[in-house]
């Protein structure tokens, strides 16, 4: 099953990097269950199941991927606490199925730097080190975000990496951004904070066509509805206020969007 839309001079398209299992109400914040309950099977540990889908932006400059998925940073016991599934495989290979090569990617943006958006960046081999998946590409994330992923604290060390950017250091093709940037014509990244301090959202600025990449601030359709927050959001009246303002924006233009966990069609819209 392949998602993908165009816009005048770009095309999309979705590639998974599988599903992961977490808790429904880590997930809906202050949502009790019985509003959320109908869009999502629970299991018997209260766990709903989220998609892990990343984008590639084919544009008339060269290839653009949106955050890469956790790749193979999660250990054994870890993939089965979240119950990771890759039926299709891997983002890297669902990528090449797709006919794309990772050679000829130039720009990968991560949203922010959690395990499950930023794992895919790297791999590592059989000597421990670690690899690029992109050769080619120049990483964008923000300094905020770099900072916060390497300095940990009790809350945060779970959701990100302690290696996440290495062979990705700063000044080694990884740019740390402090606002908003244009990184090629009509791909611009902007600050979203809440999740974290650092979070960016990507908008795909094609003429009359337009595309958010919400990353975390909106991580699935059924969160559209402005009070619907993450429980794991860092900074929740950060999120309100970067919600309200994004997403009355999204409306007056007419955005095209991009839900980075939904199970099936990341470029669903909000349910009914
Ligand atoms: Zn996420």
């Amino acid at each position: 099953m392949s998602y993908t839309v165009s816009g005048n001079r770009m095309k999309f398209t979705a590639i998974s990097d599988g599903s992961f299992a977490l808790d429904g109400g880590l997930m809906y914040g202050i949502v009790p269950k019985v509003f959320w309950r109908k869009w999502h099977e629970v299991d018997d540990l209260n766990r709903i199941r989220l998609g892990m889908w990343c984008l590639v932006c084919e544009h008339p400059d060269g290839l653009i991927v949106v955050d890469t998925g956790c790749g193979d940073k999660l250990s054994e016991k870890q993939a089965k606490i979240f119950d990771l599934a890759r039926p299709q495989g891997d983002m890297l290979s669902c990528f090449k199925a797709q006919g794309f090569n990772p050679e000829d990617v130039r720009a990968v943006v991560l949203s922010h730097l959690h395990f499950d958006h930023s794992g895919g960046v790297t791999r590592m081999d059989d000597e421990g080190s670690y690899q690029l998946q992109f050769p080619n590409a120049s990483v964008y994330t923000t300094r905020t975000e770099y900072k916060d992923a390497v300095d940990i604290n009790e809350r945060t060390r779970g959701s990100y990496f302690p290696n996440t950017l290495k062979g990705y250091e700063p000044g080694t093709r990884a740019y740390l951004l402090e606002e908003e940037k244009e990184i090629l014509p009509g791909v611009h990244l902007m600050p979203a904070p809440g999740h974290t301090r650092g979070h960016q959202i990507v908008l795909f600025d094609d003429g009359e066509f337009k595309l958010a990449y919400w990353g975390d601030l909106i991580p699935m359709s059924t969160f559209s509805y402005v009070p619907y927050i993450a429980a794991i959001d860092n900074y929740p009246m950060e999120t309100l206020a970067q919600k309200k303002a994004l997403l009355s924006r999204a409306k007056a233009e007419g955005w095209h969007q991009f839900f980075c966990h939904n199970m099936n069609n990341p470029f669903g819209g909000p349910p009914e």
